[in-house]
C-alpha cells in the first residue's frame, strides 16, 4: 500500500532573519520569520509526510506557543515526524516540492537543497525533487512579501 499526502506553508520574509529553505542557509538581506528557524520548505515537507501518514499537521505535533520549538531547527522536526512514521512502519518513498520566491533566485541553490533534504530523509538524490519559481511580481510572493513552499509526498506500509 502507498499513501500520499500534500503540505502547504507560507512564512514573512523580514530583515535581521535567516532564510533557511530545505536546512539550507540561502545568503541575502532578508530572511524568513517564524518560531522555529522559519524553514517553510522543510515545514511543507514535515506537513505532506504527516498527511499521508494521517497523523494531523505540524502545528499539532510541535505548537508554535511551545518554547522548546523557538529557533528550533527543523530538519530536527523533520527527523521527530520519520521516527513516529517509523514506529507504525511507515517510510518516506518520494518527496517532491516547489518553493515559491520573487529573489534571490534558487537555481544556484536548488542541488544543495536536494542533498540536505535527502540526508534528512534518507532518500537517494531522485528521490527528492526540489522545484523553484517566482510570482511574476502578483501576490505576497511576487511582491516580496513572503515565501511559500508546497511538498507532496509518498509514502510505504512496511
Ligand atoms: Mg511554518
Amino acid at each position: 500500500m502507498s499513501f500520499a499526502g500534500i503540505g502547504y506553508d507560507s512564512h514573512r520574509l523580514a530583515q535581521g532573519r535567516r532564510l533557511i529553505l530545505g536546512g539550507v542557509e540561502i545568503p541575502g538581506e532578508l530572511g524568513l520569520e517564524g518560531h522555529s528557524d522559519a524553514d517553510v520548505l522543510t515545514h511543507a515537507v514535515i506537513d505532506a509526510v504527516l498527511g499521508a501518514a494521517g497523523l494531523g499537521d505540524i502545528g499539532e505535533h510541535f505548537p508554535d506557543t511551545d518554547e522548546r520549538f523557538r529557533d528550533a531547527d527543523s530538519l530536527c522536526l523533520l527527523t521527530d515526524v520519520l521516527a513516529e512514521i517509523a514506529k507504525a512502519g511507515m517510510a518516506v518513498v518520494n518527496v517532491d516540492c516547489t518553493i515559491m520566491m520573487e529573489a534571490p533566485k534558487l537555481g544556484p541553490y536548488k542541488q544543495a537543497i536536494r542533498m540536505c533534504l535527502g540526508g534528512t530523509l534518507r532518500l537517494p538524490q531522485e528521490r527528492v525533487n526540489v522545484k523553484a519559481t517566482t510570482g511574476e511580481g502578483i501576490g505576497f510572493v511576487g511582491r516580496g512579501e513572503g515565501v511559500a513552499a508546497l511538498a507532496i509526498a509518498s509514502l510505504e506500509q512496511g
